[in-house]
């Protein structure tokens, strides 16, 4: 299955990764399995956030509460490697659940998605970026 972005969401992230030098960004991503719908950053409480991201509990802790409530359930996240490419680390791997969730991966004006389809472990997903009006 191929998962959409629109090119404006798409351009958001690249810009926000661009605009933190050095550091890894990251944050939730929304909507469903064929479409990332919507995005919201989140502080990366990583010790060391140049080398690795860990999004912010509360935010996660929100989102949860929010989907419950009736909003849409975060499907995965994003996080930028400020040096390296979009595909997952050791740490990456280490951090994945096998759980399904997708994860989106920024280099420089690079972004490839991914899921984690069992723990350590990822697939690549079938990326399609949308021309959008806006
Ligand atoms: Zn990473």
């Amino acid at each position: 299955m191929t998962l959409e972005i629109s090119s404006a969401l798409l351009g958001r992230l690249l810009a926000e990764a661009q605009a933190a030098p050095g550091l890894e960004v990251c944050g939730l991503l929304f909507g469903t399995s064929a479409l990332i719908a919507a995005a919201e950053p989140c502080a990366n409480v990583a010790p060391d956030p140049a080398r690795a991201f860990e999004i912010d509990p509360a935010a996660l802790f929100a989102a949860h509460r929010r989907a419950r409530a009736g909003g849409s359930a975060p499907i995965g996240h994003y996080h930028s490697h400020p040096t390296g490419r979009a595909e997952p680390s050791a740490t990456d791997a280490a951090g994945a659940m096998g759980d399904g969730a997708v994860w989106l991966i920024l280099a420089g004006q690079d972004a490839r998605a991914w899921r984690t389809v069992k723990p350590g472990a990822f697939e690549a997903v079938e990326f399609d970026v949308v021309t959008s009006q806006s």
